[in-house]
């Protein structure tokens, strides 16, 4: 098998650097909880994979075709009895085929007109439902896609400033709920962008 177990994605060690000031402090517990994945998402063997689903929830492109594809054809059974799903919002399924035990539906907000509020608060709220709703089912172990960064447009480097912010915000908040969130990067520029950005959010001493 070519999953990934928890045990072997590796934890993000914080380094400094960063290319601009903002107010977090390290906080080492919390290091312990990020990781940085480059990969398929499909393959962790972990508590939930978040997928950037559209408000059908019936399946799509990028992300959401790999995730039903894995499941296999239940997914879209349970995804077609939920009536859909607001922007912003997250709905919860079972995994399935897959690895993870489930699968959390986030609905990120359409860019390609431009990136004004009410895009960047759709797509903190699909960050934080997302972690709400996967501490509501307790799940414990949470991966996380570039919501919105591909078909819907939302600029990478915008997006992820937001993802880094509502997740270290809603872990110092409850830390306790949650062992690991796993930002799974999927082109070599996001990755870049994480590696560059992480630093801000969970920094060095
Ligand atoms: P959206 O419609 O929300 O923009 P997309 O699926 O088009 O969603 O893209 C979101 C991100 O998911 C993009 O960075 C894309 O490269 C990435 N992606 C595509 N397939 C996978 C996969 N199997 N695992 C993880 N990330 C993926």
């Amino acid at each position: 098998t070519d999953y990934k177990p928890l045990d072997e994605i590796s934890v993000w060690t914080p380094t400094a650097g960063g290319s601009q000031p903002t107010d977090y402090k390290r906080n080492e517990k919390l290091d312990q909880k990020i990781s940085l994945y480059n990969g398929d998402i499909t393959k962790l063997e972990i508590d939930a994979i978040v997928n950037a689903a559209n408000n059908t929830l019936l399946g799509g492109g990028g992300v959401d075709g790999a995730i039903h594809r894995a499941a296999g054809p239940m997914l879209k059974k349970e995804c077609a009895s939920l009536n859909g799903c607001k922007t912003g919002e997250a709905k919860i399924t079972c995994g399935y085929r897959l690895p993870a035990k489930y699968v959390i539906h986030t609905v990120g907000p359409i860019a390609q007109g431009g990136v004004g509020e009410e895009e960047k608060n759709a797509l903190r709220s699909c960050y934080r439902n997302s972690l709400e709703t996967a501490t509501e089912n307790g799940a414990r172990s949470v991966a996380f896609p570039c919501i919105s960064t591909g078909i819907y447009g939302y600029p990478s480097e915008r997006a992820v400033h937001e993802a880094l912010k509502t997740v270290r915000d809603y872990l110092d908040a409850h830390h306790d709920k949650l062992d690991r969130v796993i930002f799974c990067v999927f082109l070599p520029k996001d990755q870049k962008l994480y590696e560059e950005n992480l630093p801000l959010y969970f920094p060095a001493a």
